[in-house]
């Protein structure tokens, strides 16, 4: 409860950014206070330790958490990007924007089969994104085990979106 209160004071919305009828949330106060950046590692650390193999972080936010509860948890951390950055062979998955599609992608083999896979971002909205991670993790034989998020945003039907992967749910705080 006291992470979440601190959070909310620190991540700044933004109305209408990039563009008209987006709350944009800029989570990147937080990295201008340290101790509150070691908490918010420390509480996604409780929720997946024991119970994952590796992190698969999405670029670019999903970084900047994601490689920590890695380190912390001493397990391998894969990264997701977006189309066109890795050099081949790689695995990918396309889908829908609002308007249009989009690709994500990982190096092949990274992902072993079999693993339970932590699939983290910093922000749920749709759970366009997230459902693709989790769809390329699966086509390569691991399993989306968790997803977690340091925020929620209600009422997009991102959770509904993840809720057919059987998988936890986690996200610090929900707006
Ligand atoms: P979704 O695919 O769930 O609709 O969108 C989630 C993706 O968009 C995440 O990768 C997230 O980083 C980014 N995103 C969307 N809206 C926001 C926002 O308001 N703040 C931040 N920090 N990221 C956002």
């Amino acid at each position: 409860a006291e992470l979440i209160k601190r959070l909310e004071e620190t991540i700044e919305n933004f109305p209408d950014f990039p563009i008209p009828g987006i709350q944009f949330k800029d989570i990147s106060p937080i990295f201008l206070d340290p101790k509150l950046y070691e908490d918010v590692i420390a509480d996604l650390v409780t929720f997946s330790k024991g119970k994952i193999d590796a992190v698969c972080g999405i670029e670019s936010r999903g970084y900047l958490f994601g490689i920590a509860i890695a380190v912390a948890l001493e397990v391998p951390f894969i990264l997701i990007r977006k189309k066109g950055k890795l050099p081949p062979p790689i695995i990918s998955e396309k889908y829908d924007l609002e308007y249009g599609t989009a690709e994500i992608e990982t190096r092949e083999g990274q992902i072993k089969k079999g693993q339970r896979i932590l699939i983290h971002d910093d922000l749920l909205a749709t759970g366009g994104t997230t459902e693709a991670a989790a769809k390329l993790v699966e086509k390569q034989g691991a399993i989306a085990s968790q997803f977690s998020f340091l925020i929620g945003l209600k009422g997009l039907g991102g959770n509904e979106k993840l809720e057919k992967f059987g998988a936890e749910i986690y996200h610090i705080l929900e707006y």
